[in-house]
Order: C-alpha cells, then structure tokens, then sequence
C-alpha cells in the first residue's frame, strides 16, 4: 500500500511513503539478542573476555568520541586520517555509517522528544525508543535522499558514502563473526607444539567479539535513547519538548553519555561530564587526543555559561 503523506523534513516538503518493516533486519536484531543472552554462559575463555573487553572499547569510543561528539556536533577537529580511523572504529559497532547515524542524531535534537518527529522518543513507547525505531522505519527519516539532506559536510565523502551503503552492514557483520573465529582459533592454539586451531576458543571469540559487542552496544545505546529521556535528573531547562535527564548509571555502561541533560543543554560541548565528579571516558580520551596534538579546537563552555544556564533549570523528574 502506498498511503503517501507530505514532510517537511529536510530543505523542501517531499511526498513520502508510510512505515514500512525492515524485516530481514529486526530477524538479525532479534535473534542476535537472544543469542547473546545465552551463548556466553555456555562458550567462555579468558582470551575472548578480555578481546571482547578491548573490542567494546574500540567500538564504543568510535561510536561516543566519535559518531556522536566529532562527527555529530562537531565538537573538536582532526586530521581527516584520523577521522577515518575513528569513523572505522564506529562502523564496526555495526550501528550503520556515520552519514545515517549523524542525520539521526540531528533530527533527535532538531526534534527533541516530539512525537512524529524525533526519530526515537520515550513519548511514542518504551519498545520504539529502544528498540522499534529501528526496524519500524518511516520514509521521511529512513529515506537515503532526504536523511542525507542533514549531513551537508559528510555526504559528499567518498569513505563516508562508502560506509552508508546498508548492504556493506550485512557483509561486515559476517566478516566479523569469520573474522573473530578465526583469531580466536589461532589465539587459542598459540602455544602449542605443534599448533592446533582450537575450535572452542575460535567459539568463543565468536560469541563475545562477533556477536555479543554488537548486540551489548545496540541496547547501551538503546538505554541512552530511552532511559535518559526518561528517569533521571534535568539540572538544565532545556527547549521545546525536550525531556533529557541525566542518569549516572548509563554514563557508567557508555562513556560518559549518560549526562543527557547536560549534553542537550549544551550540545556542542566535547565535555559532557560537567562536574569533575561526572565520569566521562569519552572527554578524557578527547583530552588525550589533544595533549598529543592530534584533537584541536576542542569546544567547552565556559563555567560562567555552565552556571548560568543551570540558575533556570532543575529537579528531579
Ligand atoms: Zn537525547
Ligand atoms: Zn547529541
């Protein structure tokens, strides 16, 4: 059925279909999900926990330092080597290339928490924001023509268009399962004389880097979408509809993004732990970067803003 509506989304209204199921996708997201809820109490090692530990942070970084605080908001600069590397850590969260994810995360602050509009808000149920959004797809924000209407400086990137094609996502996520059964094979038959592939260990890389990381980091992000618009703190009155809050225990599974509400308040900050006391993994990484001349123009408000803008906010929620 093709009901079409008009949008204005984007720099001129454009006829658009409605909703459709992404159906080979949300079989992955789901089967994936419960895979990884089982898989890893039965095939462990110490390798593939402490591989999984140095993938989710490559991965994450990638995503937080990088996806959201350089290419989204563009809070600090680097060189454009560097860019890439930092977008290729990301892209291996399979959460798609940073030409979608940033023109999502722009229509989320564009459209903060109104219904219809904000891609993934908490105001349209707990299973869209976390999770539905994704495989429940509108055509006025999944279309490639319009949602690239939102990433003017990336969009015309070969490595970026590169990784925006979703027909790379697939490839990508059966590489990396290949991928981390094999070194899992071969790290778990080090040793030995003479070398043997180890097939449980192989297993195991599998279940951990292949397949939990993904599935770990698609609901972290999950959690952002839906819990930090919903239970926790609001230090700052923010615009519109939004409903940010700050909730520590999100900052704790994903670097620093649980201080929502801070980031909302202050979007182009690369410092969204505010306080001193606020855990922050992706500034400090951000800081690091600077100290070896590699992050410049690193944008953070000035105390005086900070203050200011907090005198006309507040409350529990
Ligand atoms: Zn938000
Ligand atoms: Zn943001």
């Amino acid at each position: 059925m093709s009901n079409t509506i008009t949008s204005s989304i984007g720099a001129a209204p454009v006829e658009l279909k409605e909703t459709r199921l992404d159906i080979p996708f949300t079989v992955v997201n789901l089967t994936t999900t419960v895979l990884a809820c089982v898989l890893p109490f039965y095939f462990y090692s110490r390798s593939a926990i402490a591989a999984f530990l140095a993938f989710y942070m490559v991965t994450s970084l990638g995503l937080t330092l990088g996806y959201h605080r350089l290419f989204a908001h563009r809070s600090f600069e680097v060189p454009r080597w560097l860019a890439y590397v930092i977008a290729s850590c990301g892209y291996l969260a399979i959460q798609r290339g940073p030409i979608f994810w940033v023109a999502m995360h722009r229509l989320h602050h564009r459209y903060s928490d109104a219904p219809g509009r904000d891609p993934h808000t908490p105001r349209e149920g707990l299973w869209h924001v976390h999770f539905g959004w994704n495989q429940r797809r509108r055509r006025d924000v999944w279309d490639k023509e319009i949602y690239r209407k939102w990433t003017p400086e990336l969009v015309h990137d070969k490595f970026y268009q590169f990784l925006d094609d979703e027909r790379l996502d697939y490839a990508a996520c059966l590489g990396l399962l290949a991928g981390s059964f094999a070194v899992g094979g071969v790290v778990g038959g080090l040793g030995g004389a003479p070398f043997r592939f180890d097939w449980y260990n192989a297993t195991c890389f599998l279940v951990w880097v292949g397949l939990l990381n993904r599935v770990a980091l698609l609901h972290a992000f999950g959690f952002i979408n839906s819990v930090c618009h919903r239970w926790g703190t609001r230090p700052f009155k923010t615009p519109g509809t939004d409903g940010s809050v700050n909730n520590v225990l999100v900052s704790l599974v994903i670097h620093g993004e649980g201080w929502h509400n801070n980031h909302h308040a202050h979007p182009h900050s690369a410092r969204h732990g505010l306080r001193w006391y606020q855990w922050d993994p992706a500034w400090y990484s951000i800081r690091v970067l600077q100290a070896l001349g590699l992050a410049r123009n690193v944008y953070v408000p000035s105390p005086e803003a900070v203050r200011k803008a907090s005198l006309s906010g507040g409350g529990k929620v």
